[in-house]
């Protein structure tokens, strides 16, 4: 095995990351090194390079949590991993697994949690190191470019969508459509749900339509709130996957009485506050739900789907040399889909 690996690595906040040759890791006790095949690139990575966050990441930084790949080498202790076995690693690198929260399933809100690409090193490096006990299985022969997205995106979508409670049949609209937004639209389709698509973007639009999408409001030139309340008498549930604050005040106004909308984008930098009426959440008893990443629950539920076809991430794949054009282009909200980094 070679003794350094390529990787981008962020030295310092809101720099271009650098290209270059590092060590490749040795797996410790309960450890797998794994050999990252595919990496999706997440807003949030975006959010880390900007040190949009508080805590800002762990510098320096090699980013990335959309990982598929498979196992190099497992460390000592490590049951049930042999080497070749395909995996995934996503933002949640690992959690106590002691608190009342982890005893609760309910391990996306540890506050000892360790974040991949974050706090940890992720995958937009050829090798990259994860606990086994939160890394996920991914069927043998999956095809690891399409599978990468599910690792956050995915994940992260099924949960809100869970979280919502919405039940077969039910109107859920989904607020943004971009990398998460159009994974939303294929979940909630899975999942029975009728999907009404928001975004500012008719290109993003029409891919939601596509994906099943029976209702599509664009906020650019329509207020989204009457048309969903016009047509609808308002969505039972509502996902907001956007970056702009006023999607998620539009979004509870979107809802019908007793609905629940889940918050899982991330607007970042400033702007993090919402106004919200007390009257309409008291009156209709509207619920207001964040949702994290997910559970390693989660993650085996949300690659099931995947593997059986049901959702399928709309792709480009790049090399890794290509990165910070690609992040520039997040930047400026030109990118449709997916952009995934092809390691091997
Ligand atoms: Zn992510
Ligand atoms: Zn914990």
């Amino acid at each position: 095995m070679p003794q350094t690996m390529k990787a981008a690595v962020l030295h310092a906040l809101r720099t271009p990351l650098a290209i270059e040759q590092v060590p490749i890791p040795e797996p410790g006790h309960g450890e797998l090194l794994i050999k990252v095949t595919a990496c999706g690139v997440c807003h949030s990575d975006l959010h880390a390079v900007d040190g949009d966050w508080t805590p800002p990441p762990v510098i320096p930084l090699i980013p990335g949590h959309e990982v598929a790949g498979k196992v190099a080498k497992a460390g000592p202790g490590v049951t049930g991993f042999s080497a070749g076995d395909d995996v995934g690693v996503p933002w949640m690198y690992s959690s106590c697994g002691q608190c009342e929260f982890c005893f609760a399933g309910m391990e996306t809100i540890c506050k000892s949690g360790e974040a991949t690409g974050y706090t940890k090193p992720g995958g937009y490096a050829e090798y990259m190191i994860a606990p086994a006990a939160f890394v996920g299985r991914l069927p043998a022969g999956t095809d690891p470019y399409a599978m990468a997205p599910i690792l956050c995106a995915g994940v992260t979508t099924y949960r809100g969508l869970k979280r919502t409670g919405a039940r077969p049949g039910q109107w859920v609209a989904i607020v943004g459509i971009g990398g998460l937004g159009h994974i939303a639209v294929q979940y909630a389709r899975a999942m029975g749900l009728r999907v009404a698509a928001v975004d500012v973007s008719a290109e993003k639009l029409e891919l939601a339509k596509s994906l099943g999408a029976e209702i599509t409001v664009n906020g650019a030139d329509a207020d989204p709130v009457a048309i969903i309340q016009d047509t609808l008498g308002g969505a039972h549930a509502a996902v907001v996957t956007a970056v702009a604050t006023k999607a998620f005040e539009q979004a509870i106004l979107m809802l019908r009485p007793g609905g629940t909308v889940a918050y899982i984008g991330l607007p970042g930098g400033k702007s993090d506050e919402i106004r919200a009426s007390i009257s309409a959440i008291t009156n209709w008893e509207l619920s207001i739900r964040g949702s994290n990443v997910g559970t390693r629950l989660d993650l085996n539920e949300a690659v099931a789907f995947a593997a059986n076809g049901l959702v399928k991430a709309t792709i480009r794949t790049e090399p890794l040399e290509r990165i910070n054009a690609i992040l520039e282009d997040m930047r400026q909200g030109r990118i449709v889909g997916r952009v995934v980094l092809k390691l091997a």
